[in-house]
């Protein structure tokens, strides 16, 4: 319901003149839209996460839109020093990719490539050496395939009793006692992924398939290495997606993730992306320490001179977005009627 008065109410504004009327304004020009994206499907991903993952189609119709309308599309770093210096272009965008999958490589970049606009890649490095799908996901993503079954035994998987995949929060619950377990008994990348391929053995799913089409895997060191040479920024989002309450654990996570992207496209990472979208106030000292230069947050806005280098809004893009949402906040509309900006800070499982 509020949606759909979202969208009629967005529509009648563009049909007013007012998108076009913003997009030129100065008050667009004084701001930066710094645009979101995770995963761009392979195979059916946007369907089980459309919060996360969007149609390759549907990234096309965005760049069309950016080309089309003369959207100055900028590499984040010069977009940034140019909103300080208010020197930006009319219609300043820049586009971020978080987590650096496969998908992005194989769907993403050639389509960027081919239109001329830089990229952002937020890259997590932990999965990079080893070319096996994300633990945690790619069990979300098996349970999600057998999502009309009720499982009568867990305990091929260490789990007791029945395991629910009627309903997201049951699919969850199965997930949450993998990680737990796994964690437990502090199961290396490739112990992990035997309880993967025990989990599809369960449900009947062909996991050496899932692997062999790279599905939920991030990209390899060469893959990385081709996406720097081509002129694409590869910057930190923490070596294991991870932001620890611990500063010296926090650290960690950024001077291993700079030093295995320092080692594959020997440039120094200075932007960073909080894994999750989760920021908490003590973070910031101990990025200043990292000498991180800027942060992006999931929480949504357009970038102002004013705006806290290190809590940098961005405009979430998925498969959920309608073109004339996007539209929107390209515009600088979706920013000022946005009701909600904070992105949650946890995951919660929708009932469905
Ligand atoms: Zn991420």
């Amino acid at each position: 319901m509020l949606k759909t008065v979202k969208l009629v109410t967005l529509r009648a504004l563009r049909e007013s003149g007012m998108f076009h009327l913003l997009a030129n304004s100065r008050w667009r020009q004084q701001r930066l839209l710094i645009l979101c994206y995770h995963g761009t499907s392979l195979e059916d991903e946007h369907l089980w996460r459309p919060g996360l993952y969007m149609q390759p189609q549907k990234l096309e119709q965005r760049l069309e839109f950016l080309k089309k309308d003369g959207y100055s599309v900028l590499p984040l770093g010069e977009a940034l020093q140019r909103l300080r210096a208010e020197t930006l272009p009319r219609r300043s965008v820049a586009i971020t990719f978080d987590d650096g999958s496969y998908d992005f490589y194989q769907q993403a970049f050639p389509r960027l490539k081919s239109y001329g606009f830089p990229a952002t890649v937020y890259q997590t490095t932990y999965y990079t050496a080893c070319e096996l799908p994300i633990f945690n996901l790619v069990c979300s993503y098996m349970l999600w395939k057998r999502r009309g079954q009720v499982i009568a035994n867990g305990v091929d998987i260490g789990l007791q009793g029945s395991l629910d995949l009627r309903t997201e929060p049951g699919r969850h619950k199965v997930v949450r006692g993998l990680i737990e377990s796994a964690d437990a008994e502090d199961l290396t990348g490739p112990e992990r992924d035997d309880l993967a391929a025990r989990l599809a053995r369960l449900l009947t799913i062909d996991y050496a398939g899932i692997k062999t089409r790279r599905i939920l895997q991030l990209m390899n060191a060469r893959e990385v290495q081709d996406v720097a040479r081509n002129g694409f920024d590869v910057q930190l989002h923490t070596h294991r997606h991870r932001t620890p309450g611990e500063e010296r654990l926090f650290r960690r996570e950024i001077q291993d993730n700079r030093a295995h992207i320092r080692e594959l496209t020997a440039n120094q990472p200075v932007h960073f992306c909080y894994p999750g979208g989760i920021h908490r106030p003590e973070f910031l000292p101990w990025l200043r320490e990292e000498h991180v230069a800027s942060a992006t947050t999931c929480d949504a806005g357009l970038a102002t001179r004013e705006s806290e280098s290190l809590l940098l809004p961005r405009f979430v893009d998925n498969q959920n977005r309608a073109q004339i949402e996007f539209e929107s906040w390209v515009t600088g509309v979706g920013d000022l009627l946005a009701f909600r900006r904070a992105a949650p800070q946890v995951y919660v499982p929708s009932r469905s």
